[in-house]
């Protein structure tokens, strides 16, 4: 049985904090890390009904794409619904865990989602952020390249798109004097020592910084590791807000809507008149995504398929773009499928459940 922090741990190797936006407030909520995890309930929203399903199965653990806590609290007196659902998880043992930004901001996490439901191909993010990579420079013996560089890639380093173990390596001469209370590895006090060093070049992402200098220290023979980083301006395509891609043939506008309406369930689709052309690239955004539709212009989408759009978003695209508001919970409502997926692939001896309850607060009058 895996603890809740061992668990935390792997969803945070998926969407790490740190890419969490500004405004966020996700990550563990309530609960303890060291307490041994009875099973997880995955839900898009926490509800008292999600609270009681947990109570009933007996499981510690909810995970939540939206975080219950957004704005801070100043007292925990259960006069409204978050913080009676607080109390009664903490009364219960239950910890509750939000997925949320961090999760938005990877092309695997809520958009890769969407774009597998919507079948699309050559998937990219739609707004890529940046400053989430550095460059680690290190020179290191000859005869201890290949360690060094093995740690370096298993602790991370050296990832681009579809290619692992990327570095560059170049031959050289390093030179250093060891002065008094030094222990150097190679030469002597008081002496300048010339060394045939190989420079290994890699990129990381910056949450794996902490554990990339580890492995670079633990495996690197010098007392003192000679060693630059670096900040990149690149932007990753699996980094970022939204996606986009291909639908695998194109198809007429109307049509369009009709599979978005089915394959989300939603009650009502708004949309703007939108390109006479047909169909082809899409982009997509899980819940409010108004702020990337020049994004979605700037690709040359046909269609932009996110929620929350209000009145004027509709005249942005003009006609140059179909504009579709697919409703948040619909548009989001896979999420707990791909957390409940996600964890039961790396623990499968464990109770994982995506909660059948529907937790969408929104109704159709139709
Ligand atoms: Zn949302």
């Amino acid at each position: 049985m895996p603890t809740i922090g061992e668990i935390i741990n792997f969803l945070e190797t998926k969407a790490p904090l740190s890419l969490q936006e500004s405004y966020d407030n996700a990550g563990l909520v309530c609960g303890d890390r060291n307490a041994p995890c009875s099973g997880a309930l995955t839900s898009l929203d926490l509800t008292i009904e999600i609270m009681n399903e947990a109570i009933e199965k007996k499981f510690n653990l909810i995970i939540v794409h939206h975080p219950p806590i957004f704005k801070p609290l100043k007292k925990l007196d259960g006069n409204n619904t978050t913080t009676a659902m607080l109390i009664k998880a903490i009364q219960h043992g239950i910890a509750v865990y939000a997925i949320h930004t961090n999760l938005d901001n990877v092309i695997w996490g809520v958009n890769g989602e969407i774009s597998e439901r919507i079948g699309l191909q050559n998937v990219k993010v739609l707004s890529p952020l940046q400053h989430t990579h550095q460059k680690l420079v290190v020179y290191v013996p000859k005869e201890h390249e290949e360690k060094l560089k093995s740690a370096l890639f298993d602790a991370g380093g050296g990832s681009i798109g579809n290619y692992s173990e990327c570095s560059f390596n170049s031959e050289g001469i390093g030179t250093f004097k060891p002065l008094e209370g030094a222990n150097p590895f190679i030469g002597s006090l008081g002496k300048r020592e010339n060394t045939a060093e190989i420079k290994i070049e890699l990129i990381f992402p910056i949450h794996l910084k902490f554990q990339i200098l580890s492995a670079m220290h633990a495996s690197h023979p010098y007392e003192t590791v000679a060693y630059d980083i670096m900040p990149l301006a690149n932007e990753f395509n699996e980094i970022g807000a939204g996606a986009y891609g291909d639908l695998p043939y194109p198809m007429e506008a109307n049509d369009f809507l009709r599979f978005l309406k089915d394959t989300f369930h939603t009650g009502v689709i708004r949309h703007n008149n939108g390109p006479k052309r047909k169909i082809k690239r899409i982009a997509i955004c899980g819940g409010s995504g108004k702020s990337l539709i020049n994004n979605a212009l700037q690709i040359n989408a046909d269609s932009y398929v996110t929620a929350d759009l209000g009145y004027h978003d509709f005249f942005i695209p003009a006609d140059n773009m179909l504009l579709a508001d697919i409703g948040h919970f619909e548009s989001e409502q896979y999420t707990s499928d791909l957390l409940a997926r996600m964890l039961n692939k790396k623990f499968p001896t464990f109770a994982v459940l995506k909660s059948a309850r529907k937790t969408n607060p929104v109704n159709y009058f139709l």
